[in-house]
């Protein structure tokens, strides 16, 4: 059956399309004004120094862990319950990735689970906000000041996100931020790194660009560079999306709200807090969890179920620990929650255009499937 209430959606409005045009009608396509007005923008909404804009979260984290310059063979702590991007990019810098569980509650690490990680082999942390759920980064912050080492925060999935009213992003020693069709705002493809240090910001301008010194000259390559500019579209798409972030995060915010009431009735799933202690969630996905009488199987059934009905989901997240291409590397993993939860939890369909009765549909269509995995049970 064809998928009538989609996972995701961007949302793309003539605003956004008319940025787009105009850039392909009047102005440069790559390395133009577009590009530095993002990455203005991008600051401005954050609060923060300097933003790079690239071709996906996925260099932008590659170019933190290189302008991090993290020695090889060191060991870097992240959560096994993620997304795949941070560990593809510590294998390809030969880094050695020590996974860490998390709450089942927030589905984030803990300050705690970090530090019993850490040992003299450490050189940093990958502090992942998942789902858009705030970390407690200046606790986390002050525990790498205390042993040494550097932090990555991952905001992929948060940006928007508030720790005590500052922005996700800017409280690691590099942030990153990805602009994919599924996040809170889009470029198509797109991510951004963030830093507070002149030395990394101007590093990761010239490893975007080839090894090129923007300073020097357009032939003067003085370091081994990659190529991960984002054109002038992309930044075009992305400062008209940023204009909206603020009503799409209040949309989302709502949406969560409702998911919580209305599924209330449905005994079989755990829903998500709607709020953080830590401060203002900006909602990426919407992911419930089954209750421990049910198992993977059932899970992956009452996800084809759902599929039947039309109505989109995704089984968020495979952990890391279990993933083919580490299958005998890095140490023993023993991370009961992430194990637990991994085959317990269905993201439902999420974005901002949904409505209510999106919402009842999403909820009726899972409380059917619910019965039907029973009844074959
Ligand atoms: C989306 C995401 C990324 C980056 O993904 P790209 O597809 O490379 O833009 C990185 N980390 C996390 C946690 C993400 O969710």
């Amino acid at each position: 059956m064809k998928v009538r209430i989609p996972l995701a959606k961007p949302e793309i409005t003539n605003a956004d399309r008319d940025a787009v045009l105009e850039v392909l009608q009047n102005s440069r396509l790559s390395c133009g004004p577009q590009v530095e007005k993002f990455e203005q923008a991008l600051c401005a909404y954050l609060g923060g120094n300097y933003a790079v804009a690239v071709n996906s979260g996925t260099s932008a984290l590659h170019l933190a862990v290189e302008t991090l310059r993290l020695p090889r063979g060191s060991e870097v702590i992240l959560p096994s319950f993620a997304f795949a991007a941070p560990l593809n990019v510590l294998l390809q810098c030969g880094l050695r990735p020590v996974f860490v569980d998390i709450d089942a509650g927030t589905l984030n690490t803990t300050l705690e689970k970090i530090e019993a990680a850490i040992t003299a082999r450490t050189s940093a942390v990958i502090a992942i906000h998942t789902f858009g759920r705030p970390l407690d980064m200046p606790s986390i912050m002050k525990l790498a000041e205390r042993h040494n080492l550097q932090v990555i925060e991952d905001a992929c999935e948060a940006l928007g996100t508030e720790i005590y009213g500052q922005k996700a992003g800017t409280f690691g020693d590099v942030g990153v931020l990805a602009f994919y069709p599924n996040k809170q705002i889009t470029t198509g493809e797109g991510g951004a790194l963030l830093t507070g240090s002149l030395e990394i910001v101007n590093r990761a301008r010239r490893l975007r660009n080839q090894g090129r010194d923007p300073a020097i000259d357009w032939l003067q390559h003085i370091e081994v560079g990659y190529s991960y500019r984002l054109s002038d579209m992309n930044c075009a798409l992305g400062l008209s999306q940023l204009r909206r972030l603020e009503v799409g995060i209040e949309r989302r915010l709502w949406l969560a709200g409702l998911y919580g009431e209305r599924l209330k009735v449905i005994y079989e799933v755990c829903t998500p807090a709607v709020n953080s202690p830590l401060g203002r969630m900006s909602w990426f996905c919407y992911v419930i969890q089954l209750r421990e009488n049910f198992d993977r199987r059932d899970r992956d059934r009452l996800c084809q179920a759902l599929l039947r009905r039309g109505i989109g989901c995704g089984r968020y997240f495979a952990p890391l620990h279990r993933q083919p291409i580490i299958a005998g590397e890095g140490r023993e993993s023993d991370l009961p929650v992430t194990d637990f939860v991994a085959d317990r939890v269905i993201a439902l369909p999420f974005y901002n255009q949904m409505t209510e009765s999106n919402v009842d549909e999403v909820v009726a269509a899972l409380a059917d499937s619910i019965s039907e995995i029973r009844r074959n049970a």
